[in-house]
C-alpha cells in the first residue's frame, strides 16, 4: 500500500465570533484547497480553539437558526454547550461528547453555553462539522445522535502510544457509534508523548487531521502543531503520526458525495431552485416554531 503525503498545513485563520458564545477559525472551506468540492463530504469545520470565556449570568450562544441539506456535528473538547430545536428536543453537550444532527429537510436550532457553566465560566474549546447529505437523502426526516463521552469505543495501542477513540466508522476493528449516511471515519487519537499511530483510509476519502492539543509529525517529515490542520494528499491510503509532546488529534475521512453542491448561508443543497425553495419554506414556518 501507499503513503498518503501531506498536501497541506493550514494555520488557523484569524478568528470571528459566530453569535457571541463561539469563537471561531474556519478552516473549511476557504481557499480552493480546503474548499467544499475539494473537502467533500465536509463541507464546513468551524474550530473554537481553547478560549476563556469569563463568567457570565447570561449564557452566550447563537440564537434561533435553521439548516437544511445535511449534518451537523458539535464535538465538545472542553466546556459545555446546551441545544434547543424546534422539535422539541433538547440536551446539553458536555466534555468528550459529540452531537450529530442531521438536519436533512430541515430543523430549527439554538446553540449557548449551558447555564451553570457559563455562570463560572472556564476554557472553552469546540469543533463544529458539516457533513453533507447525498440527494437522496437531503430532505429525509431530521434526527439526533446524541453521543456521550462513555459511548466512544476505544483502541490501545500498543507501547503505551496512547488511545484512538472511535466516534464514526472503526479503527483496527473497534467500531465507533455514530450511524452515518455515507463512509465516515471520525476518530480522536490521544498520543502520548512520543506515541505513534498508522492510519489507512481509502485513497480518494478526503482526510483531514485538526490538532487539538500537542503537536505530530506525519509520516516523519511534516510538523503539525496545535490549533493547525493538516490536509492529506488523494495520493495513498497509509499514513503514521507521531506526537512530540501528549496530543489530542482529530482526524477525519471521508468518502466524497460526488454531487454537485448549492450552498448559502444556512442551506446546502444540489441547485439553486432547492436553495431558492428552502428560503420559501423557511419564510414560510415549514421549519417548524422555536422561542429565542
Ligand atoms: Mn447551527
Amino acid at each position: 500500500m501507499k503513503t498518503r503525503t501531506v498536501e497541506l498545513v493550514a494555520t488557523p485563520r484569524a478568528p470571528h465570533f459566530v453569535g457571541d458564545g463561539f469563537r471561531v477559525h474556519n478552516f473549511i472551506p476557504s481557499g480552493f484547497r480546503l474548499d467544499m468540492q475539494r473537502m467533500d463530504p465536509f463541507i464546513m469545520l468551524d474550530y473554537n480553539s481553547t478560549y476563556n470565556f469569563p463568567p457570565s449570568s447570561k449564557p452566550k450562544g447563537v440564537g434561533v437558526h435553521p439548516h437544511r441539506g445535511f449534518e451537523t456535528v458539535t464535538l465538545a473538547y472542553k466546556g459545555k454547550v446546551a441545544h434547543h430545536d424546534s422539535s422539541g428536543g433538547g440536551g446539553i453537550i458536555g466534555e468528550g461528547d459529540v452531537q450529530w444532527m442531521t438536519a436533512a429537510s430541515g430543523v430549527l436550532h439554538k446553540e449557548y453555553h449551558e447555564e451553570e457553566w457559563s455562570k463560572t465560566g472556564g476554557d472553552f474549546q469546540m469543533v463544529q462539522l458539516w457533513v453533507n447529505l447525498p440527494k437522496k437523502d437531503k430532505m429525509s426526516a431530521p434526527k439526533y445522535q446524541a453521543i456521550k463521552y462513555g459511548e466512544i469505543n476505544r483502541f490501545e495501542l500498543e507501547k503505551n502510544a496512547g488511545t484512538i477513540e472511535v466516534i464514526a466508522g472503526e479503527y483496527n476493528g473497534t467500531k465507533g457509534p455514530a450511524s452515518t449516511f455515507t463512509n465516515i471515519y471520525m476518530l480522536n487519537a490521544k498520543l502520548n508523548k512520543n506515541g505513534k499511530a498508522q492510519f489507512n483510509f481509502p485513497e480518494h476519502y478526503n482526510t483531514v487531521l485538526l490538532v487539538i492539543e500537542g503537536e505530530i509529525i506525519i509520516n516523519g517529515n511534516a510538523k503539525a502543531p496545535t490549533d493547525h490542520l493538516a490536509l492529506m494528499a488523494n495520493d495513498g491510503e497509509n499514513f503514521e503520526i507521531e506526537a512530540t509532546s501528549d496530543a489530542i488529534v482529530l482526524i477525519l475521512s471521508g468518502e466524497p458525495i460526488n454531487e454537485p453542491i448549492a450552498a448559502h448561508g444556512p442551506f446546502v443543497m444540489n441547485t439553486k431552485e432547492e436553495l431558492v425553495e428552502a428560503f420559501n419554506d423557511f419564510n414560510n414556518g415549514k421549519f417548524g416554531y422555536l422561542e429565542d
